[in-house]
């Protein structure tokens, strides 16, 4: 008998889970406004809000964080982090920060302007709310196979090449502060990019005369699927793959709560010094001072080790064949999902499972709320709430996908959780059809409302 796969590692410690009724969820989610981020975490059984910062330690790293060392200029801990980042990532430079959207504000203060073009792959919502909030314009250049769910393509996270060409033809380089490349593509669903695409993009930056930046949130799980899917590439370790895709970037920003496997930090990784001198002032600024940056020394010595065991293969095979296995359930019980399944979630295409629901009325958030009712899991949307609107028009930018993301931590949860999670779904998608209506907006922040958005029934 052939022997079956199972996880990578073993338990040490366990956090318990508590369950509640439906009347519970009903009022919970009533007082939240709407927002499951409003939620107390209590109030929800299977947390798939986020994959961020979410995951288990290892015991390796709980060791090294007991050996942080918390002084303020010259830390050990930061040399470890500093040693880490050059050895898997190959920059000389780096600063350390709280997390990547703190990466993202000391960069771009240093690199955008008002009136700039950042071409890339859909970028984050994070990251596209600094590039806006600095009055440029994140111009998304992905595939067109991105944005419909059912083809199936071995990297949807690529960038059409003659989009951006047509990016670095139309606008003057001293417009262009760099060519973001989304490691995951998080927004088009935690689709990998493959090291063709960064190859010619990166050779399209030479020709203009434009630097390359990775948002490498997920960099690991892309370095997986191109030794599982890319030609060459299947012989080579996980940790030579990311040495070959880093060739190809001039400057990383990190949110190390991803493939960091830890629970706050972030980084920026570079190879110009002059670009790290620019840094390090908004880096004092706004983080804290260029050897902790935001970070407890504990917090960078666990992430030092949390680099090098997120780009070991079998942490890897057991995180991404976790998401697949719920992926999978979801396509057996004919769950409209994005195919082929991401790295970090699966993605429910709420359009084509709330078809009743008007697209006004917000159909993702209105799947996301109906699974927590139904079994206390919490998703999120990834949708036109998250699209937000149109910073000239203020009107509702409705995007290509309206989707529901179930986020799976890691390390945490097992495929019993999965389970749970995949009949849930089933027994709403059941239902779908008097599921009619969905919600309105009765207040929301100026920029990124979807994390305080209140609601209310339509
Ligand atoms: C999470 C994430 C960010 C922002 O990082 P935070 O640590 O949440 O601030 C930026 N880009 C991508 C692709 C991400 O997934």
């Amino acid at each position: 008998m052939e022997i079956p796969f199972s996880e990578s590692y073993k338990i040490k410690m366990v956090e318990p889970l508590r369950k509640t009724t439906r009347e519970q969820r009903e009022q919970w989610i009533k007082e939240a406004k709407y927002n499951l981020f409003n939620l107390r975490s209590e109030q929800v059984f299977i947390d798939l809000l986020t994959d961020s910062g979410t995951g288990a330690m290892s015991d390796r790293q709980w060791s090294a964080l007991m050996m942080g060392d918390e002084s303020y200029a010259g830390a050990r801990s930061y040399y470890e982090l500093k040693e880490s980042i050059e050895k898997i990532l190959g920059f000389p430079y780096f600063l350390p920060t709280h997390q990547g959207r703190a990466a993202e504000n000391v960069l771009f203060s240093a690199l955008v302007k008002a009136g700039d073009v950042v071409p890339g792959n859909s970028h984050f919502d994070t990251t596209k709310g600094h590039i806006e909030f600095r009055k440029a314009k994140a111009v998304d250049c992905t595939i067109d196979e991105a944005f419909d769910t059912e083809v199936e393509h071995p990297f949807k996270g690529n960038i059409n090449l003659n989009k951006l060409e047509k990016v670095l033809k139309e606008n003057p380089k001293e417009k262009i502060p760099f060519i973001c490349v989304t490691v995951t593509c998080n927004s088009s669903g935690g689709q990998p990019v493959s090291i063709e695409n960064l190859k010619a993009v990166y050779e399209l930056s030479r020709k203009y005369d434009v630097p390359t930046m990775f948002d490498s949130a997920r960099f690991a799980e892309n370095a997986y699927f191109i030794k599982l899917r890319e030609k060459g590439y299947e012989n080579k370790s996980i940790k030579a793959i990311v040495k070959d895709m880093y060739q190809y970037a001039d400057m990383m920003t990190m949110s190390s709560k991803k493939d960091g496997l830890v629970n706050i930090g972030g980084f920026i990784g570079m190879n110009d010094k002059e670009l790290h001198r620019q840094c390090s002032t908004f880096n004092i600024m706004f983080e804290g001072y260029v050897t902790y940056g935001g970070m407890a020394g504990r917090d960078m010595s666990a992430l030092a080790v949390g680099l090098d065991e997120s780009t070991e293969f079998d942490y890897l095979e057991t995180r991404i064949k976790q998401v697949e296995y719920l992926g999978n359930k979801l396509i057996e019980y004919g769950v409209p999902v994005q195919h082929p399944i991401g790295g970090h979630a699966v993605f429910i295409d709420a359009n084509k499972v709330l078809c009743n629901v008007p697209k006004k009325e917000y159909q993702a958030q209105t799947l996301g709320i109906e699974l927590y009712l139904e079994a206390g899991i919490r998703g999120v949307e990834i949708g036109t709430l998250l699209a937000d609107r149109d910073p000239e028009t203020r009107e509702n930018r409705y995007p290509d996908l309206e989707l529901l993301r179930l986020a799976i931590p890691r390390r945490a949860y097992t495929n019993n959780h999965m389970d749970v999670i995949a009949a849930a779904l089933k027994n709403v998608f059941d239902r779908r059809d008097k599921i009619t209506s969905g919600y309105n907006i009765t207040w929301e922040a100026p920029i990124m409302r979807h994390f305080t958005v209140e609601l209310e029934k339509a």
